[in-house]
């Protein structure tokens, strides 16, 4: 029971098409564990989707790369692999749907400003406290019982350039490494130019 939030909030019973624990159960078979950020963030998917007219072919925008976009995943047809679901990093804990034709849609996100009285998730989310000292059973019930009353939901317009991925464009074979690369990244592929994420090879490529 949330330290003072008690009848703040119906709490909630469903996320989409699952019960609580039908949810709880797909979030460990998708992301490992329940992770809080996945929890919430069906929720929060769950609200936006309501809000899309049926019929109408909608792409999500994750504003992290952070358990939101699996809360997508999980509740949508969207996927990062699809090119529907993008992630936008600004380092916020918000997702949009919106109609991929006309952007129009809608953005929710956890609110701050709603986070009296529920203790747990307010020091989960601006990071309070080491994670080590979270009561994750606790947690997970208070983002049960708040439900939809800690998240706000807003119209928005998404950018004409921002509604779909971006072609590839021509593709060249890079000089160095042999393998193919969108000819606009320059001379060489990027990973050439310095940006593989791996220690250089002493092996000649080929
Ligand atoms: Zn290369």
């Amino acid at each position: 029971m949330a330290d003072g939030a008690t009848g703040k909030s119906p709490g909630i019973d469903r996320v989409g098409p699952y019960t609580w624990d039908q949810f709880l159960e797909r979030v460990r078979q998708f992301h490992s564990y329940p992770a809080p950020g996945v929890l919430v963030g069906g929720i929060m998917v769950a609200m936006a989707l309501e809000q899309i007219p049926s019929g109408v072919l909608f792409n999500a925008i994750c504003e992290t790369p952070s358990c939101l976009p699996d809360s997508v995943q999980l509740l949508t047809p969207c996927t990062v692999g699809n090119g529907w679901l993008r992630v936008v990093n600004l380092g916020k804990y918000a997702v949009s749907l919106y109609d991929k034709y006309e952007g129009n849609g809608v953005r929710v996100h956890l609110d701050p400003a709603k986070l009296e009285g529920w203790n747990e998730i307010r020091a989960w989310y601006l990071k309070l406290r080491i994670k080590r000292e979270q009561d994750s059973a606790r947690l997970q019930e208070e983002i049960r019982q708040a439900g939809r009353s800690i998240y706000t939901l807003r119209p928005v317009q998404v950018k004409q350039g921002e509604r779909a991925r971006s072609s590839k464009g021509a593709i060249a074979i890079c000089r160095s490494c042999g393998e193919a690369y969108p000819v606009k990244d320059g001379t060489a592929c990027l990973g050439c130019q310095g940006l593989a994420p791996y220690e250089a090879s002493d092996a000649p490529p080929g």
